[in-house]
């Protein structure tokens, strides 16, 4: 056993005291510092500096995995660990030689080859017996992993094996070398050794640790364990989602009035450090260091690579897909890229290629057809297509890779781009990583490799690991272990995140981790706890922050806090009492107006032109729903660039839906369904096939696949029409204007008009059909309205769309006769459910009791009135209102109004 054992609360703190009395003279090279991570040791070299006030020679400060490295250098020589791809493809050759996964490809096996790998890295660190790996429990289990699990031993040993042969270990393997070492030949050469903040070790490295506790000259410090929140200090904040988690963040750091030592901005996710760094970081400017593991996947890097894998993935005999090959030319890397050409210029030349494909609405294309048009893109061409279109090794899409990566750090903006630098330094170690590799003269099919590369890069993290210790500290939680901080605002505060979910592990259930002696569930949930509790508790001031939408729960750490709160304190200041629970204000997550945007006030100019106008139901659904939505997009006219999307999107298949039922039923117009529909049933296949080509260019891969949906989905509408009873078509895209009266401001009336997508006539009923690809928003059925609600917010919480209403006032006062209310009805035809939901009906609750011309003249049209009034109101500005999550999610200005 060690000869001493002590706690501390502050482990950085208490190692330094201990090292220091090693030596007072500045000499600290004879001393070994061993923890669970490496982020603590920064910060003992820095407080021993400061201790110190003069040079000195540091101890060495490991974490353990390091250690482990060092030592198998010293038992091993010649030993190197094992890549990732090495060690997948040594156990891919070790479980084909052994009869399993027979079929599978290198690539579909690297999926399950991740599992497997660590399932045989925790069965080594865990130190289980070979003898316990016979007739493991295997019911329930998928047939593959149902297979390895019953061939675990064998595997287990031909791996080894493997890396045995070729001079590679895994960090495992290490452990269980190190673990066999002699007492008295592990870690020589050293006067003192500290062990500290090991908590929960493997059994392995139990046996690790134990060989060094044998030693006199170690000394073991271990965290004092925390057993209950410490709630004075505790403040939770519930927000709307991660980007008004982000601006509570935000506000929390401009509170602290730019004092950001020893503050640490906690991420238990990565999802949020971009939006963190660009929107709260950058307008603090502060000194910032950021320390954790980042998704390469994530990164602009991967996401252009990806691009120029799809651009191979969707090529023809015709060529490349066009939408693909736009994407490539005019990523942010690529476009401004050349070597012979200024930036502007190739800008301009992507450009011109855009529009030229638009205009020609062309599906395919051949490079060869844009180069004799535009000769200074065949070298980009080369690079970014050509020289994949061969590829069939990893180390040949290695080199493919980074021809371009090489091209575009010289000669594009790509190197300026926040983290870059750690970006692309990353995707150029995974791409020497393929050149190395074992595997690397595998010959594969081309989208195999493409798919091999994905998985290896979905496995891949960037590790920034800043070292200034100085400014605000932005870590993952992990990184975080072992460490004080006065402040921490830890975000993501809820569940399936702090603690993570446990999923289901299709090779080591709960059942067969219990019969093997593995740590289970609770125990993980432990040890998050512990972490999680030891940084928040050493706090004097920690902000706990979590959202609440949708699926969202907050953490049960949270529950347990706000419990103890309750129980110790009552509300305070800072904190107040939301459904009998200690919640600190979060105005993003409670207040409707909480956006940023400003107010815009009505100029004269602005309500001249607001009189003046003519209002379809989208622009009067877009100021129900926003006011701001409505300014930017119809008095500022900002909308959205049409663009070639990469696939065809929900929009434009809308469209063409909407377009095929005009050309049918409008074809049909003055004739009973009964008789037409088996003719309109043998028309629909060449009017969908003339539509979609029309939308989308050429009949082929994805284009075509799209066109047989649309079919199929169309004759399941037409025979379910059936069941409308008869009817008559009287018209499809009718465009109808009337003028709406009574208005409470100037000019006292305004222009209405709108298309309508068919009008029906059922057995003497006018009937209106609007087509809804998705929910179309429907006044609220069950709500019996006896007066006019106050305000645009209530009359939107109500009406939810006046599409249907108006349309109905339109037909009554803008059609070609006088027909009455009671004789038109509307209705949403959702395609997706083969469904009409009708606005008039004797079940619906604001019907009961009226007839239609009382529901139009008592309900809907005076509350349009009154939406209308207030939208010519000068004294009304325009406001930003976040009140309906959904609106703000699909609208193309949230940019302007975070
Ligand atoms: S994002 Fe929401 S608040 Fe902002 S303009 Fe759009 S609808 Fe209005």
């Amino acid at each position: 056993m060690a000869d001493r054992v002590m706690e501390a609360e502050d482990l950085v703190e208490r190692i330094t005291g201990e090292a220091l009395k090693e030596s007072g003279s500045g000499d600290l090279s004879k001393v070994l510092v061993i923890l669970p991570n490496k982020r603590p040791a920064y910060y003992i070299t820095g407080m021993l500096a400061e201790k110190l006030g003069r040079a000195f020679f540091p101890p060495r400060v490991l974490s353990i995995a390091e250690f482990i490295e060092c030592e198998m250098l010293e038992v091993r020589p010649g030993s190197v660990p094992a890549s990732q791809m090495d060690e997948i493809w040594l156990l891919y050759r070790a479980i084909r030689e052994n009869g399993l996964f027979e079929g599978f490809d290198f690539h579909k096996f690297y999926f399950w080859g991740l599992k497997i790998a660590s399932v045989l890295s925790e069965l080594e660190m865990e130190d289980v017996p070979d003898g316990k790996l016979k007739n493991l429990p295997t019911e329930n289990i998928p047939k593959e992993a149902k297979n390895v699990i019953s061939r675990l031993g064998e595997i287990k040993a031909g791996f080894r094996k493997a890396l045995e042969q070729h001079g590679f270990h895994t960090p495992a393997l290490g452990y269980r070398v190190v673990s066999e070492t002699p007492a008295d030949t592990i870690a020589g050469g050293w006067d003192k050794i500290i062990l500290a903040g090991f908590y929960k070790s493997t059994r392995l490295e139990q046996k690790v640790l134990d060989l060094l506790r044998g030693q006199k000259k170690t000394l073991e410090i271990k965290r004092k364990a925390e057993t209950a929140w410490k709630t004075g200090n505790i403040s939770i904040h519930s927000a709307f989602d991660i980007h008004s988690q982000v601006k509570t963040i935000g506000e929390i750091l401009k509170g602290l009035q730019k004092d950001f030592s020893s503050t640490a901005v906690v991420m238990p996710q990565p999802d949020a450090l971009v939006p963190v760094l660009w929107n709260v970081l950058e307008d603090l400017d502060c000194p910032y260091n950021v320390t954790m593991g980042y998704p390469l996947k994530r990164t602009p890097v991967f996401t252009f690579l990806n691009e120029l894998m799809k651009l191979q993935e969707t090529k023809t005999d015709d060529g490349y897909y066009a939408r693909s090959y736009l994407s490539v030319l005019l990523h942010p890397y690529l476009k401004n890229a050349s070597k012979d050409a200024k930036p502007e210029e190739m800008r301009m030349l992507a450009q011109s290629v855009e529009a030229r494909l638009t205009a020609q609405n062309r599906a395919f294309v051949k490079l060869e057809e844009i180069e004799s048009e535009f000769p200074l893109l065949k070298g980009i061409n080369t690079l970014a297509a050509r020289e994949l279109e061969s590829v069939r090794t990893a180390a040949g899409l290695s080199r493919a890779f980074s021809g371009i990566l090489s091209f575009i750090t010289k000669y594009s903006f790509a190197g300026d781009y926040p983290f870059s630098e750690e970006f692309l330094e990353c995707v150029f170690r995974v791409l020497e990583e393929l050149s190395s590799a074992l595997c690397k003269d595998e010959p594969m099919k081309k989208e195999d490799l493409f798919n091999l590369f994905r998985y290896h890069v979905d496995n891949t993290r960037i590790p920034f690991s800043g070292i200034p210790l100085k400014g605000l500290q932005v870590m993952g939680l992990l990184e975080t272990r072992n460490l004080n901080f006065r402040r921490v605002i830890v975000m993501d505060v809820q569940e399936g995140i702090l603690p993570s979910v446990s999923k289901i592990d299709p090779i080591l259930p709960e059942s067969v981790r219990a019969f093997l002696g593995l740590p289970l569930c609770k125990d993980r949930e432990e040890v998050t706890r512990r972490h999680f509790m030891d940084l928040v508790n050493s706090a004097t001031e920690a902000h706990l922050v979590y959202s609440e939408q949708d699926r969202d729960i907050r953490s049960r750490f949270i529950e347990e806090i706000i419990w103890e709160k309750q129980k110790k304190e009552k509300a305070g200041k800072r904190v107040y009492k939301k459904d009998g629970e200690f919640i600190a204000l979060a105005r993003f997550s409670t207040e409707i107006k909480s956006s940023s945007f400003e107010p815009v006030p009505k100029t004269p100019g602005i309500t001249e032109e607001l009189r003046a106008m003519e209002y379809s139901p989208t622009k009067i659904n877009s100021y129900l729903n926003c006011p701001a939505q409505f300014y930017f997009r119809y008095i500022l006219r900002l909308e959205e660039k049409e663009q070639m999307a990469e696939d065809p999107d929900a929009s434009q298949i809308g469209r063409c839906v909407h377009e095929i039922l005009s050309d049918l039923f409008g074809s049909f117009k003055g004739r009973p369904y009964s008789g037409a529909r088996e003719e309109m049933n043998g028309m629909l296949g060449e009017t969908a096939e003339k539509v979609v080509e029309k939308q989308f260019g050429h009949l082929k891969g994805n284009i075509y696949l799209i066109k047989e949906i649309i079919k199929f989905r169309l004759k399941y509408l037409l025979k379910k029409h059936e069941e409308l009873g008869d009817f008559t078509v009287l018209d499809t895209e009718k465009e109808l204007k009337a003028e709406l009266g009574g208005i409470g401001q100037e000019p006292g009336r305004v222009r209405l008009h709108g298309i309508i997508d068919r009008i029906d006539d059922r057995q003497g009923e006018i009937f209106i059909v609007d087509y809804k690809t998705g929910q179309g928003a429907h006044p609220d059925k069950r709500k019996k309205i006896e007066a006019v609600p106050e305000g645009r917010a209530a009359i939107r919480d109500f009406v939810k769309s006046f599409q249907l209403p108006v349309y109905v006032y339109l037909f009554r006062h803008g059609g070609s006769r006088e027909v009455s209310y009671e004789k038109i009805n509307a209705a949403f035809y959702n395609m997706k459910e083969m469904e009409e939901s009708r606005i008039f009906g004797d079940k619906i609750a604001y019907c009961k009791g009226r007839n239609r011309e009382q529901v139009m003249e008592e309900v809907f049209l005076p509350m349009l009135r009154a939406l209308v009034s207030e939208m010519l109101d000068p004294d009304v500005p325009f406001e930003a209102d976040k009140g309906d999550k959904d609106v703000c999610k699909y609208c193309s200005f949230s940019g302007f109004c975070a």
